[in-house]
């Protein structure tokens, strides 16, 4: 049987790939979109029951579809998020086909490429790769597997009542560590949180949140991250109606602040003892932020509110000016560990000399080195905003843009 044959092939059926079929359809690109399970699948199926966006429904979105039935400022939930993209690839009549998954990707000697599918072989002239920022969660090999101890990655955590009884150690404190963190803790779980390097925006400021800022700012359009920032994470939060991810207030809640996991000996975990540098860090990116936002406020004359509380900060926790250094697992009755540890790339199924010894692509804001192949969603593919939703559609039209010039026009 010959394979079906597209001009452009999108694989992967989330933000990503709905923004670039919406704007390969806007130019006229006849193309097909294949998703292995779901549209959105990773919002209905890897994240945990309660999330809710980072973002407030104004900014999290696609430009051309608002949240009609939410507030601007408040914070869709992740249920309503996959909806909302189904409701859009509807809108926009994507050529999707929904449980499909590309298995293979190889370049064809003559230019163009052929996919070995679930359900048959496709060729295409272009492919867009759009199968996400986030793939193969990692979780670093120093807790061996035992009956005793339940360890998931945060991909796979969905709400305290999954978790056996007992005591819960979060490993990591970005915006997925803290937020689980902070919903065990509010469950009635004793919460152990070790936190890393990271920054941690205020939630508002001076009647404004922070993406507003951010905008304001520039921040989101940086085009990389700065030297040496390369390993910081982002603690930030929209759970509770939106709150700035403040490690005083989990600790005053219960929860026991840990430094940075690093090694695990006689059923104890060992703990860096950089906790209180790792908190000082993550202050002083948050007044930086309140700085820059006054500076701004002040150059552009912006009629706002001032807000001295926010500078205000609470005394150090016991747990941070005296630090716990290992944690025996038993003896604090530690059941569970949730590694919030973050995420892998995982292209092995892509047959092209497309990757760096890392396997990371190699690409110019999104175009392969690879001619005809191309990437969109991945994390700073041309900026800060590139795996967000609006910053995928963002990228999405530009590529579209390239693709069309590239590729011949439906009549
Ligand atoms: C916990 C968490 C919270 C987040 N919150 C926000 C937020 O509030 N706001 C925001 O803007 N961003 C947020 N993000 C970042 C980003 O928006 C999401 O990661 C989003 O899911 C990325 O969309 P995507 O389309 O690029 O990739 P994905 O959503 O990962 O979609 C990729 C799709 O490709 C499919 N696929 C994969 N491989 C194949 C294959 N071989 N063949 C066919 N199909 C395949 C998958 O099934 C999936 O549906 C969050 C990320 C995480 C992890």
């Amino acid at each position: 049987m010959s394979p079906e044959n597209i001009d452009t092939l999108v694989i992967g059926g989330g933000q990503a790939g709905l923004a670039t079929s919406a704007h390969l359809t806007q130019h006229g690109v006849a193309h097909l979109v294949l998703e292995r399970a779901r549209i959105a699948e990773r919002w209905r199926s890897e994240r945990w029951d309660s999330l809710v966006a980072n973002g407030p429904a104004w900014h999290d979105r696609f430009p051309s579809q608002l949240f009609e039935d939410i507030a601007p400022d408040a914070f869709p939930g992740k249920e309503r998020i996959a909806s909302y993209f189904e409701t859009f690839a509807k809108k926009i009549n994507a050529p999707i086909r929904c449980g499909v998954e590309v298995t293979a990707l190889h370049p064809l000697p003559n230019g163009g490429f052929r996919a070995e599918t679930s359900s048959g072989v496709i060729e295409a002239a272009r492919v867009v790769v759009a199968t996400g920022p986030f793939q193969k969660p990692l979780i670093p090999d120093l807790v061996p597997v035992t009956e005793s101890l339940t360890q998931l990655h945060s991909n796979a955590y969905k709400n305290p009542d999954q978790l056996p009884k007992g005591a819960v150690l979060v490993v990591g404190a970005g915006s997925s560590g803290a937020q689980i963190a902070e919903e065990l803790q509010r469950a009635g779980r004793q919460v152990y949180l070790s936190i890393g390097p990271h920054d941690r925006p205020p939630r508002r400021y001076r009647g404004q949140d922070f993406v507003w800022w951010l905008g304001k700012l520039g921040k989101w359009d940086a085009r990389a991250k700065e030297p040496g920032t390369e390993h910081i994470t982002i603690a930030v939060s929209g759970a509770y109606g939106g709150q700035t991810m403040d490690f005083r207030r989990l600790a005053a809640q219960g929860v026991v602040l840990l430094g940075r996991a690093n090694g695990f000996a006689d059923g104890a975990m060992v703990l860096n003892e950089d906790l209180a540098h790792n908190i000082a860090q993550g202050d002083a990116n948050y007044l930086s932020v309140l700085d820059e936002a006054d500076a701004y406020a002040t150059a552009h004359a912006l009629d706002l509110p001032t807000d001295p509380e926010a500078r205000q900060f609470a005394p150090l926790p016991g747990c941070v000016t005296d630090p716990v250094l290992s944690l025996n697992l038993h003896n604090h009755e530690i059941t569970s560990i949730i590694w919030a540890t973050g995420f892998a790339m995982d292209f092995g199924w892509i047959k092209a000399d497309a990757f760096d010894e890392k396997g990371r692509p190699v690409h110019s804001e999104g175009v392969s080195t690879v001619p005809g192949l191309y990437f969109v969603g991945l994390p700073w593919l041309s900026c800060r905003g590139s795996a967000f939703i609006w910053g995928a559609w963002r990228d999405a039209e530009r590529l579209a843009g390239i693709i069309a010039a590239r590729a011949p026009v439906d009549a």
